[in-house]
């Protein structure tokens, strides 16, 4: 998935890509009785130092794994 270029809020182009991590990166992990488990999609952030808003997305490479049925 593309990277905003632009922060949704104020606009502003300086954003940080990173991740939201605890000791590990977060990710999403579906609860749905008919999805297909373990699959899970880590979860990426962009952060804009200008007004920090800190927005979330799908990291690609996981995004496709977790439309293949195993
Ligand atoms: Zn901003």
């Amino acid at each position: 998935m593309e990277t905003e270029s632009t922060c949704g809020k104020c606009g502003g182009s300086d954003l940080h890509a990173g991740t939201l991590d605890a000791f590990q990166p977060i990710i999403f992990r579906p609860t749905g009785p008919n999805e297909f488990l373990p699959r899970s999609v880590t979860v990426l952030a962009t952060l804009c130092a200008g007004c920090g808003e800190i927005t979330v997305h799908a990291d690609a490479g996981s995004l496709r794994a977790f439309h293949t049925k195993p």
